[in-house]
């Protein structure tokens, strides 16, 4: 009952990126940077195990962005002509990568990681992957035309990636949408069926992050525009409970989501942030049992997985290590409450 995990990054030590920064830049080149990447691996891996997760990831430490790491695996795509777009609505600008051909990848994206991992866990591995309407709203097309197609193409080259991360024994593949959020009419028009097609034939477990976004101050502008009740989930959740993914992260920690949306997520595995990423307040265990206790007045214990409410790559590590901490201890004290 209550397996913790945590939404997918972490805080990547200061001799492998820039600390405290959405885009870091890398500390070193070539041969000494992918072994830096791997020495990063093999130690968010400990540290969750450390700290009793159940279900642990390799903390993004291989990809500069939890978008564009996938995308410098593809061929189509000029990474030498950034332009800068507004993102997520206009909420925010970033330096974009263009589109500028037909959709390939040039290798396998993740293997390194997952293999590595694998190796080094005998827990329940997570991997992540960007989902296709999130890409499409991080890049600039300049050659399919409309987002829909875009989002398909995209989500052909997922399906191959994810189908060969189940193969290197990754257990839960979870698919990053953000801009799900953003734009609910294209979700039901489009989104849930190109999650879907990332999603198509796999055995393992499936799951699906939807949140505000990392603890940035554009997000938290954005989430101050957003009024007293967050309701953007009430307009997706429908369509997703009939979807084919087995699993929703969500962001419940300090938010104004109203706690009875999560009864729309009819028969899923629940993901309930517990810890809140935007801020460095340490949550107590009774503060993570607390959140808990109130999910489960809409989520059957059985399905109620207690998570962190988005990833922690912007956030200082030692904050990281004692929110992790912070999660597993509530989730222990909640199973002693509700057990
Ligand atoms: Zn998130």
């Amino acid at each position: 009952m209550f397996e913790t995990t945590i939404a997918g990054s972490l805080p990547k030590p200061f001799w492998l990126a820039e600390p405290g920064k959405l885009w870091p830049q890398w500390k070193a080149q070539g041969a000494e940077l992918e072994a830096a990447k791997r020495d990063a691996t093999v130690l968010v891996l400990k540290e969750q195990e450390d700290a009793g997760l159940d279900i642990v990831t390799d903390g993004e430490q291989s990809r500069q962005h939890f978008v564009h790491g996938f995308l410098e695996a593809v061929v189509g795509i000029d990474f030498d002509h950034k332009v800068k777009m507004g993102i997520r609505n206009n909420r925010y600008e970033a330096m974009v990568p263009q589109v500028t051909g037909a959709l390939r990848l040039r290798s396998r994206v993740h293997r390194m990681e997952a293999t590595l991992a694998r190796a080094h866990t005998k827990k329940k591995l997570k991997i992540t992957l960007p989902g296709p309407m999130t890409i499409v709203d991080t890049v600039a097309d300049r050659y399919y035309g409309d987002r829909r197609s875009l989002a398909m193409a995209f989500a052909d080259l997922l399906n191959d990636e994810a189908r060969a991360l189940q193969a290197d024994g990754v257990d839960v593949l979870q698919f990053d949408e953000p801009a799900f959020n953003v734009y609910p009419d294209e979700v039901n028009d489009w989104g849930i069926a190109a999650l879907e097609r990332a999603a198509e034939g796999l055995s393992c477990t499936t799951a699906v992050h939807i949140c505000y976004g990392y603890g940035i101050q554009a997000n938290l502008d954005w989430k101050k525009s957003l009024g007293d009740e967050w309701r953007q989930y009430e307009q997706i959740f429908p369509a997703l409970a009939k979807s084919s993914i087995k699993q929703v992260s969500l962001e419940c920690a300090n938010s104004h989501v109203p706690m009875e949306l999560m009864s729309l997520l009819v028969n899923k595995d629940v993901l309930v942030g517990v810890i809140d990423v935007a801020s460095d307040a340490i949550e107590t265990p009774e503060q993570v049992a607390d959140v808990i206790g109130k999910a489960l007045d809409f989520v059957p214990r059985q399905r109620l997985l207690p998570c962190t409410n988005c990833g922690m790559a912007p956030m200082n590590r030692e904050i990281a290590l004692r929110k992790l901490n912070a999660l597993v201890q509530g989730a222990a004290l909640a199973r002693t409450r509700h057990g």
